[in-house]
């Protein structure tokens, strides 16, 4: 039995050594479908705390199954969020329809400019902080919250793309917010039909 407990234990080692060889580090095991790599964007000098979700309030379709359409938009969209011209709009992710996640800025290094004018409760500080881009992720999702409801695909990848920074990060659940509620009054976006219920129980199944 001894040549046994050998075997099992060169087995064990060697399936540890192939746990060690993986990247620990959750935002790099992300699926992502396209790069995109924005200018509107700085080095980031504080932890994140927090994810900002917006939509794009373009994309509201007239043709519900017109995945074409959406595609073509996705692209143009996260095109028009990469290139600079001094708007100085962008963010760390979009989301397209079918559920296709672009990476326009990573979020080891980088802040985007995407919630403008906002304030959050910062946990780490214990303070309600200004300028929310700072110390929160931006993630775009393609289409108009308040005028349709987003696909099962979005919700899919966006709680992947949620949880790997809060894994990362530790960042907590009440911390994934909406635009509209870090810029009351000044921004509607993801929107009425966006289903916080649905992202909750996506995030909270597999946390
Ligand atoms: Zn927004």
């Amino acid at each position: 039995m001894v040549e046994d407990n050998t075997e099992l234990n060169d087995m064990l080692k060697k399936a540890t050594n192939q746990v060690t060889e993986t990247d620990p580090n959750p935002v790099h095991a992300l699926r992502v479908d396209s790069y995109l790599d924005t200018p509107d964007r700085k080095s980031k000098t504080e932890e994140w705390q927090g994810i900002v979700i917006h939509h794009t309030g373009i994309g509201n379709r007239s043709n519900v199954n017109d995945l074409s359409l959406w595609r073509r938009l996705n692209v143009n969209i996260a095109k028009w969020l990469a290139t600079n011209d001094n708007v100085y709009v962008s963010a760390h992710y979009q989301i397209g329809y079918e559920g296709e996640l672009t990476q326009l800025a990573e979020t080891d290094n980088h802040i985007t400019y995407h919630a403008g004018k906002s304030s959050w409760w910062h946990p780490g500080l214990r303070i309600w902080k200004k300028s929310c881009n700072n110390f929160m992720i931006g993630i775009e999702i393609l289409g108009d919250g308040n005028k349709q409801p987003f696909s099962d695909k979005q919700y899919e990848t966006l709680s992947h793309v949620c949880r790997a920074h809060m894994q990362k990060y530790n960042i907590q659940p009440n911390m994934i917010v909406g635009h509209e509620m870090v810029s009351p009054g000044r921004k509607q976006d993801p929107g009425k039909y966006f289903d916080w219920t649905k992202l909750y129980e996506l995030l909270y199944a597999k946390y």
